[in-house]
C-alpha cells in the first residue's frame, strides 16, 4: 500500500518548497480501480478521490459512499454538458470547466439542485488540439463571463501538461495565470511530476498509478 509513502513525499516536497507540509492535498485518482481496491484506500484513511468518467463513477461510488459518508469526489475528466446533472449530484468539486456552454449547464444544474461545487478552470497550457481547456489567452474573458453571467464558484486553475514535455513551464504558467486573477487553487501534478508541481504551487495533486500500483501486488 503506497498511501503513507506518497503522503510523506507530498509533505516533503511542500517543505522543500518552503510551504506548509499540508499545502498540497492528495486526490487519489481511482478511475481504473475496482471498488474492492478503492475500499482498501478508504480503510487506510484516504477520503479525497478523483474520477474521469461520469458513468463509471455513478456505478462505483454510491455504495462506497454509503459506507464512507465523508468521501469527497473530484471530477477530473472531460465533461459533456448533457452530463452536468449527474456530475453536480455526485461530485463535490469540478476540475475541468473549459467552455461557455459547460459553464452555463453547470450553473443551471447547481441552481436546480441547490448545490455549489467549487470549480477549477482547465487551461490548455500546451495548446494541444485534442485536449480540453481554455487557451491561456482566452482565460481572462472566460473568467469574466463566469463571474458576470453565472453563480459558479471559481476557486482555481487546472492543467494537464503535454505528455512529452518537461512540465515545469506549464506549471509555472498555471501559477502565473492564477496569481494574475487572484485565484488560489492550482490543480496540477500527477504520478510522474507531482513533486515538481508542488514546487510551482500546486494545491491539489492528482495521483493514480504510483498510489494504487503496489496495492495490486
Ligand atoms: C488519470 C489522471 C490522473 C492520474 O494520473 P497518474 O499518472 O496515474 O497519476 C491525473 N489527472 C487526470 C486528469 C487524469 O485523467
Amino acid at each position: 500500500m503506497n498511501l503513507p509513502l506518497i503522503q510523506s513525499k507530498i509533505a516533503r516536497a511542500c517543505k522543500a518548497a518552503g510551504r506548509n507540509t499540508d499545502a498540497a492535498s492528495l486526490i487519489a485518482v481511482s478511475k481504473n480501480q475496482t471498488p474492492d481496491t478503492i475500499r482498501l484506500m478508504l480503510q487506510a484513511g484516504q477520503r479525497r478521490f478523483g474520477e474521469n468518467r461520469i458513468q463509471d463513477a455513478m456505478e462505483k461510488w454510491p455504495p462506497l459512499r454509503a459506507e464512507f459518508p465523508d468521501v469527497e469526489l473530484h471530477f477530473i475528466g472531460q465533461l459533456q454538458s448533457n452530463k452536468a446533472k449527474e456530475a453536480v449530484s455526485l461530485f463535490d468539486v469540478i476540475h475541468t470547466l473549459d467552455r461557455v456552454s459547460l459553464a452555463e449547464a453547470l450553473h443551471k444544474e447547481m441552481q436546480k439542485q441547490n448545490r455549489t461545487l467549487p470549480c477549477f478552470i482547465q487551461i490548455n497550457t500546451g495548446d494541444e488540439p485534442q485536449k480540453g481547456g481554455i487557451a491561456p489567452a482566452d482565460l481572462e474573458n472566460f473568467y469574466r463571463f463566469c463571474q458576470e453571467e453565472t453563480d459558479l464558484k471559481i476557486t482555481g486553475l487546472m492543467c494537464i501538461p503535454p505528455a512529452e514535455e518537461v512540465p515545469d513551464m506549464h506549471f509555472a504558467l498555471l501559477h502565473k495565470l492564477g496569481a494574475d486573477l487572484g485565484l488560489p487553487g492550482l490543480s496540477m501534478g500527477m504520478s510522474a511530476d507531482f513533486e515538481i508541481a508542488i514546487r510551482y504551487g500546486a494545491t491539489y495533486v492528482r495521483i493514480g498509478s504510483v498510489l494504487f500500483d503496489v496495492m495490486k501486488n
